[in-house]
This record gives structure tokens, C-alpha cells and sequence, in this order.
């Protein structure tokens, strides 16, 4: 298929360009960041609503910024978390003193990177939370309901906490019925083809002519089964039954909903009308009262043909902030306070403390490395060749149960460490610090955020000066390093993940290293242990991550992550000195 793109590399910053230049009615672009913020915010004394995710997925979740709406939104590549650093920038560019509330779909890229950027906006001492959206019913049965990822139903969550906001909330206030929002929103959803990422030539799934998927990932995750296709009546009887079989406690099947018909990126809006021909009369016949109905794109999955159904039930609180006035690129909605003084007031006043730069410093440190800094380097360069040879694989790989994200993120992620360390003469813990710092802010995604972590741990672990950087400190850095993987992911060995190449390497090296052997021979020893944790991953069931979603479909393929990790272990190997098999 033929895409409109310059280059990968600079998709997303032309796309937010594009985007911030004619919309500048509504919002304005983050300086020195990867998000928009809506015109006059921040406003001193109101919440702001941050929302966010990867792109792709438009009008979710940058074009639902505005008046009434998220204050602002972090924008990562197609299909992959904002890192912790941009996420961080731009909730700092759009915080008005009274505190920031995070609010975007449960995926673990998402949940480690916004996580980062709450945790560094609290211990600056800015009141921040989270509210994470899990209204897919089908993405886990109602036992683990909070398993549950976020799809369309989002868009009725950012509504009710940026109305909320918008009012003049407290935060405590705002983040409650957001909460409550999230509590009382459904989404059961169904896909007739996958979508292809631009500069991919194959779909991340496809779907046999004929069948269909019921339940879908909007990452062009494979759904939870395959049916065969029916005609659009006994979908929607299939939608509506799903979502009222989990009607909320308290909304049974009596009582008033709010109704969205969300086309993924690749359906037609005529056919969502017909879908919901089949929908309004199941409704009503349920007892149901429908309050108001959206039938559109809210959350796309780039071309994706398919479309979900959600219900809001709403309650006395949550219908006021549905029918309260929004004006955003992708939502407008005139309501009954629609002539109230102030709407847009401020829009004029964008303050200059909002332009200025909202970066950090960079810290300048002392660089006096020696030959283990020159080999530090090394390592990231060679890691950056291995993956870079690896990412079409990593990418298959991960297209079995993920988004099919990995190879290019560890790209995007090895050529920003390799960068940030050209022509800098810093010792190895200074070199794999500032090379994990930068790998982190660049990557995204949940292996963005881990491995950047990784690299920085290990850092942070090596001893301050060249001359005593040897195999035991290697072995206690990386066991440092894994430790900080399995802190923030909270995988175990066995749990098909990275840490399953990574655990038993560093039990191997940590021997080696134990018998006296120098740096390269104790790697190249220790290396064996984690092909064999690679290997057997194959047969893992995921039990963390995006692909545990799919459970046992991604038996049979090997973890991208713990792939990507073999080769980066292999590529410091060599740049250590060693013969690698
Ligand atoms: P995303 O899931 O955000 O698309 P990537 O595709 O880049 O991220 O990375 C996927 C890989 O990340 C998985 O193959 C797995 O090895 C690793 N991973 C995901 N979640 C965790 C976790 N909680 N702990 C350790 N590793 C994880
Ligand atoms: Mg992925």
C-alpha cells in the first residue's frame, strides 16, 4: 500500500508539525517535547488531564486535546509508548499548580513510561495520579478485570476528567470520577483484517476470508478467537449481549447509556450505521435508555478494518461531564453551559513560562575514562550493528503476539545511546549512564523503558574508575541491571521475557568470574546460558507484557525481547574482546 511518509525516522515529529500548525485553534505543540498542549493551559489553580500513548491510533489520543478535554498529550512513535522523559516534559509544560492526572489505556509500555514521569513529578512534590483505562471485556475474563487494556471506551474517561477539570475540580475530585467513569465504561470489539505499519510491507495479523476476530488490539494484537463472518445484525446481537453479560453493579440492564460505535481505521462509517440498526433496538428491548450516541473514529489502529461497541452508564455525576462543552481537533460538543462566560478565556494569554524551555540540564560531569570506556562504547556501537542486522526478525517476532514494535524501538533506542556517547571520553559506568539515559527517551514502548532502566542500572553499578571494571564488576553490574528490569516489569524467569535470556547469564558470568577469568572469556563462558533461557522461551506461555494478553496463541514463538537481549549480549562480547559464537 502506498503511505505518505518522508522517512521512519522523522514520522512522528512531521506528523505533530502538520498537526500543531493547523490546529493551533485548539492547542499548541510542548516545546522541546513529543506532545500538544490545548491553547491557555496551563490554567493556574486547575487539574490537568495528561493523556497519551503511541500514534496510530488517531483521533486517540493527541486530537483529544482542548477546551473541556485533556489538558495535553504525549505522542510516541506508531504503536509504541511516549518514553518516561517526554511523558514527563509534557505534563510539567501543562501543569498549573493544582496537580496532574494521568490517564491512558493499560499497556505495560504506557504504564512503566507515564509511571516514570508520575514518580519524578511527586518527588518534585506536584501532586500527581493515575487513572488507567481497562474497558476492553474481552482482553481478560471479569475475575481480572483490571488486566484489562484500554480501547475506545478511553474516550469517555479523558471526556469525564477533562470536563471535570475543566470545572475547576479538585484532583482528589477529578481523579474519583474518572475512576468512576473507567468503572462504568464497556468495549467489546471485533476485526476482519489487521493493519500494516508504514514502512512494513506485511500486516501485523491477517484474518482468513471469511472469518473474523472477536475481541482485538488496537496494536493489531490478534484477537481472543476466530469465527466465522455474520452478517452485521448478529454482531451487533454479539456485541450487545457481551457488554450487557457485564453491565456495571448497579446498571444492570435498566437505566441510561451513552453509546459509541468506534471504527478502527479501515471500516466505513456507512457500515457502522448499519451495525448500529441492529444495536438501538437491543438496547432499548434490554431496558436500556440511550442517552446520546457517537458513531466515528475515536480510536484507530492505523487501517485496520473493525469497529467496537461501547456503553457508558451513566449515573448522576457522569452525565453532566458527558453533556458538558468540549472543543478539541477530534470532539466538539456544545452543552447546556456552551454560553458560559470564560469558554476559551485565557486562550490569548499563553504564558511564556509554558514556551520556555521545559527540558532538564544535563548533567556535566567529569569524563576520564580509560580502555573501559573506550570498550563501553564499543559495546553500544556493536549492539547497535547486531540489532540493526536483527530488527526485521525482532520485528516478526514480536508481530506474533505483540504490535511487532520491538526491532525498531531497539534500533531507535542502541542509535541514541551510540550517539549520545560519540566522541565522549567518560569511563564505562559514565558511558553506559548517559548511553542508558539516552536510551530510554528514545525507545519508548515497555522494552524502551526497561532496557533503557537496564543500561543505567549497570551504569550506576560499575565501579567509578576505569582501572577496576573487570568480570566480578560486570557480573555485579548486571545483576544490578536485571534486578532494576524485574523492579519496575515485575517479570519472572519463566514468564517469557528479556529476563529469561538475562538471569541465567548473569548466574553464569557471576561463576565465571568467581574462577578468576578475565572480562572476555568469562563472557564468552557465560554466554551459552543465555541462548539456552532464549531457546526456551519458545515454549513459555507470556505471563507479563502485551503478549500475556494472548496467553497461550504465543506458544511456539520465541520472546522478542529475550531474542533482542541475546544479540545485545553477544555484541558486548565482542566489543569486549572475545571469540563469539
Ligand atoms: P511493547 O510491549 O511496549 O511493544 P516491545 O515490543 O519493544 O514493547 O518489547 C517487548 C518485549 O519486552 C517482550 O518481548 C519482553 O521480552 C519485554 N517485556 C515486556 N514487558 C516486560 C516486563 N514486564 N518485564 C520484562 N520484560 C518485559
Ligand atoms: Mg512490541
Amino acid at each position: 500500500m502506498q503511505r505518505m511518509l518522508n522517512d521512519a525516522a522523522s514520522f512522528r515529529e512531521e506528523m505533530i508539525d502538520g498537526y500543531a500548525t493547523a490546529y493551533r485553534r485548539f492547542l499548541r505543540r510542548v516545546p522541546n517535547a513529543s506532545g500538544v498542549i490545548a491553547r491557555g493551559a496551563p490554567r493556574p489553580g486547575r487539574v490537568s488531564v495528561v493523556v497519551g500513548g503511541g500514534s496510530g491510533h488517531y483521533p486517540a489520543f493527541y486530537g483529544l486535546v482542548g477546551e473541556g478535554m485533556a489538558t495535553a498529550a504525549a505522542i510516541g512513535d506508531v504503536f509504541t509508548s511516549p518514553s518516561g522523559e517526554q511523558a514527563y516534559r509534557v505534563a510539567k509544560a501543562a501543569d498549573g499548580g493544582a496537580g496532574v492526572l494521568f490517564t491512558f489505556g493499560n499497556y505495560s509500555g504506557d504504564v512503566m513510561n507515564f509511571g516514570m514521569a508520575e514518580g519524578r513529578l511527586r518527588a518534585e512534590g506536584t501532586d500527581a495520579r493515575t487513572v488507567l483505562v481497562t474497558d476492553d471485556v474481552l482482553s481478560a475474563r471479569p475475575e481480572e478485570a483490571h488486566r484489562r487494556r484500554g480501547i475506545a471506551g478511553g474516550f469517555y474517561v479523558f471526556k469525564t476528567a477533562g470536563a471535570s477539570a475543566a470545572r475547576g475540580d479538585s484532583l482528589e475530585t477529578v481523579e474519583a470520577l474518572t475512576r468512576r467513569a473507567n468503572d462504568r465504561v464497556r468495549t467489546a470489539g471485533i476485526a476482519f483484517a489487521g493493519c500494516t505499519i508504514p514502512g512494513q510491507s506485511e500486516p501485523l495479523f491477517t484474518v482468513a476470508p471469511g472469518q473474523m476476530e472477536i475481541g482485538l488490539g488496537i496494536h493489531g494484537e490478534p484477537g481472543v478467537r476466530i469465527a466465522e463472518q455474520v452478517p452485521a445484525k448478529e454482531i451487533a446481537a454479539l456485541l450487545v449481549e457481551t457488554l450487557l453479560a457485564e453491565a456495571p453493579a448497579g446498571g444492570g440492564s435498566r437505566g441510561e447509556v451513552a453509546v459509541l460505535v468506534n471504527g478502527l481505521g479501515g471500516t466505513k462509517y456507512e457500515e457502522m450505521f448499519v451495525l448500529y440498526s441492529g444495536v438501538a433496538p437491543l438496547l432499548e428491548r434490554a431496558g436500556l435508555k440511550v442517552h446520546e450516541t457517537q458513531i466515528g473514529e475515536f480510536v484507530t489502529a492505523l487501517d485496520m478494518a473493525g469497529c467496537s461497541l461501547t456503553l457508558l452508564w451513566l449515573d448522576d455525576d457522569l452525565k453532566p461531564l458527558h453533556d458538558a462543552t468540549a472543543a478539541s481537533p477530534a470532539y466538539t460538543r456544545i452543552g447546556p453551559d456552551g454560553e458560559r462566560a470564560g469558554f476559551f478565556a485565557g486562550a490569548e494569554a499563553t504564558s511564556e513560562e509554558a514556551e520556555a524551555e521545559t527540558g532538564t540540564a544535563e548533567a556535566v560531569e567529569e569524563a576520564a575514562g580509560g580502555a573501559a570506556g573506550e570498550a563501553a562504547r564499543a559495546a553500544l556501537r556493536e549492539a547497535l550493528a547486531a540489532i540493526r542486522a536483527a530488527e526485521a526478525e525482532l520485528g516478526r517476532l514480536d508481530a506474533a503476539a505483540g504490535d511487532g514494535d520491538h526491532g525498531a524501538g531497539m534500533v531507535r533506542g542502541f542509535k541514541a545511546a551510540s550517539d549520545a556517547v560519540e566522541g565522549f571520553g567518560g569511563t564505562a559506568r559514565q558511558s553506559f549512564t548517559r548511553g542508558g539515559t539516552a536510551f530510554q527517551d528514545a525507545a519508548g514502548g515497555a522494552s524502551g523503558a526497561l532496557v533503557g532502566a537496564f543500561l543505567m542500572a549497570v551504569g550506576g553499578a560499575l565501579p567509578a574508575t576505569d582501572d577496576e571494571v573487570d568480570a566480578r564488576a560486570y557480573a555485579a553490574a548486571f545483576a544490578a541491571g536485571v534486578a532494576t528490569i524485574q523492579r519496575h516489569g515485575g517479570a519472572q524467569p519463566g514468564d517469557k521475557t528479556m529476563i529469561d535470556t538475562l538471569a541465567p547469564f548473569v548466574t553464569a558470568l557471576a561463576e565465571a568470574a568467581s574462577r578468576g577469568l578475565g572480562l572476555a572469556e568469562a563472557w564468552a563462558e557465560a554466554l551459552p546460558a543465555a541462548r539456552g533461557g532464549m531457546v526456551a522461551t519458545a515454549s513459555m506461555t507470556p505471563k507479563v507484557g502485551r503478549a500475556s494478553r494472548l496467553g497461550d496463541r504465543a506458544v511456539g514463538f520465541q520472546d522478542p525481547g529475550a531474542t533482542s537481549m541475546y544479540e545485545v549480549l553477544m555484541a558486548f562480547g565482542r566489543a569486549f574482546g572475545g571469540e563469539m559464537v
